[in-house]
């Protein structure tokens, strides 16, 4: 099944690897037919190379729109080899064959990406390139494809070896083309769904490639990969590695977690620090200093921020650096980081640090993948923020300045809690996270309660909650949750709102005396 190479067409944008490439074909006696660009690239260093013009009888034409859309290159492709009626109709129309055909596109996905024009990405949509590689794959019986460079060699060694290529590769190779020209088609899509500001997600959700094999999953007994692509936002899938062990799968979720938490905090209003375990925060806070910010974090929960994930929202500092490695902690991922930081961290042999480059966007829109038996849920990402929100009083007390800075930073970390969550926070810290509980009173409880222990693992007479502001991610169903908090020492509450007993939890804010807003938009993470 050794199908040997006497001509190859060669059309490629990305001209890297070509000529070394295209050299050892002529070498074996490959004959070389090449469109303009890449014809004048192979000319250039040396090589007899044939214009597709001399196949075709027709230039290229409309701004190289249609340059191998003609019967002499498709027919070449396309003939069976051994079939009688072919070889007659190939012969008749003076067709020769091409036995491996090796196209890439025009760079579609990089014109999108860089911001072109609407009619320069229009330009960038490839059609003879598709059309050959496909024709191509289809007949991988005879023919043999490449649409990337680094399948080059794989071609090289069976041609220098057998005098051509086999089967097996030529299948594989029509897998691989059939691929490429799915992904270029499922960018195409989803450029016009951008174009056209349509968050309906298309049919094909996500084109990433495998990054990684991952040693195992969420348990040591399941197997995992890690796929990247779909939108560009800087975060864990395009963050450098500066040091420290391979990433685990729950080390990848768990920063990712973080990193899109302390992505709320707008890097002008000063520095915050998240951290995270088992993907919710145990400690978040604003601070004059990335180091201020990360001690009022690591307050809120001492014991489950040990072995935590560490994200801030600016280039991580010495100090902060020293900070965060008194304890033990698994990552740190920021936007960059300093040389002394770098060199502190380096002290540290496993802990991972990673710079992203940027923060992403939390109004950024975005799709969210989930999977279940059978099928795979998909929505939109939740890039509601607070500041955009109309915060609406419902109390006869109106929450004082304070309160109301406090009310929107607990409201921002409620959103990166996992339901039912209830965040109490103090001077822009959390001092109380109840995360993932079935009740919302009892996440009330559970934060009040390792408040408690926080205090007490302080050496404070009084609980962190002692005057603090609360917030919950839904609506309180009745007023126990509300009372909880209250008992815990909260003075003002932030919630969505919406409840048909929305009139009995107000009533009980002004017994107690609480302030409290509604912001109409609610927070659900499951
Ligand atoms: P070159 O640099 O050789 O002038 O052009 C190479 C590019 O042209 C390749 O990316 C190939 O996919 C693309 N191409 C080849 N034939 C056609 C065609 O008929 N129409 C269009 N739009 N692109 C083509």
């Amino acid at each position: 099944d050794v199908r040997p190479i006497a001509r190859a067409l060669i059309s490629v944008s990305d001209k890297s690897g070509l000529v070394a490439f295209a050299g050892r074909l002529a070498a074996h006696g490959v004959e070389l037919v090449s469109t303009g660009g890449t014809r004048k690239a192979l000319a250039e260093a040396g090589l007899k190379v044939l214009d597709v013009a001399d196949l075709t009888g027709f230039p290229e034409m409309m701004d190289g729109r249609v340059k191998t859309l003609h019967p002499a290159v498709h027919g070449g492709i396309l003939a069976v080899r051994d079939d009688a009626a072919h070889q007659a109709s190939m012969k008749e129309h003076a067709i020769a064959p091409i036995d491996l055909v090796v196209v890439n596109l025009y760079p579609f996905e990089a014109t999108v990406a860089r911001g072109a024009s609407y009619d320069e990405c229009v330009e960038n949509i490839d059609i003879g390139g598709p059309a050959m590689i496909r024709a191509a794959a289809k007949n991988h019986a005879d023919v043999a494809v490449v649409v990337d460079a680094s399948s080059y060699e794989r071609v090289l060694a069976e041609l220098e070896e057998k005098g051509g290529t086999t089967l097996a590769t030529r299948r594989k190779l029509a897998q691989l083309a059939y691929a490429r020209t799915a992904t270029y088609d499922a960018a195409i899509t989803r450029w016009f769904a951008q174009v056209e500001n349509d968050t309906t997600p298309n049919t094909r959700i996500f084109d990433g490639t495998l990054a990684e094999a991952l040693r195992y999953g969420e348990n040591p007994h399941q197997s995992a990969a890690f796929y990247t692509g779909g939108a560009a936002r800087p975060g864990v899938a395009t963050a450098r590695q500066l040091q420290g062990k391979a990433l685990s799968y729950n080390n990848l979720n768990d920063t990712d977690a973080a990193f899109e938490a302390v992505a709320e905090f707008d890097p002008a209003r000063g520095p915050a620090v998240v951290i995270v375990k088992h993907a919710n925060p145990c400690g978040v806070a604003e601070g004059a200093t990335l180091e201020a910010a990360y001690r009022k974090a690591l307050a809120c929960d001492p014991t489950s921020a040990f072995g935590g994930i560490v994200a801030l929202n600016r280039t991580l500092d010495a100090d902060a650096a020293r900070a965060i490695v008194e304890i033990f902690t698994e990552v740190i991922v920021a936007p960059d980081a300093s040389e002394e930081a770098i060199a502190i961290v380096g002290a540290k042999k496993n802990l991972r640090l990673l710079v992203t480059g940027a923060l992403p966007d939390p109004r950024a829109s975005g799709t969210l993948v989930k999977s279940l038996a059978g099928g795979l849920l998909v929505q939109s990402r939740d890039n509601a923020v607070v500041d955009d929100m109309e915060l609406q009083v419902v109390t006869k007390r109106a929450p004082t300045n304070a309160e109301l800075a406090d009310l929107a930073f607990a409201f921002r970390v409620c959103k990166h809690v996992k339901s039912n969550a209830i965040v109490y926070a103090k001077d822009l810290a959390t001092v109380g996270i109840g995360a993932g509980q079935m009740s919302r009173v009892d996440s009330a409880r559970i934060a009040a309660s390792k408040a408690r222990d926080a205090a007490q693992a302080a050496g404070l007479a009084e609980p962190l909650t002692k005057g603090c502001v609360v917030a919950s991610d839904a609506f309180f169903p009745f007023a126990d949750g509300l009372l909880t908090a209250i008992e815990a020492g909260a003075s003002a509450v932030i919630q969505p709102g919406g409840s048909i007993r929305d009139k009995d939890v107000i009533a009980a804010a002004d017994e107690a005396g609480v302030a409290m807003v509604f912001t109409g938009v609610r927070h659900f993470r499951h």
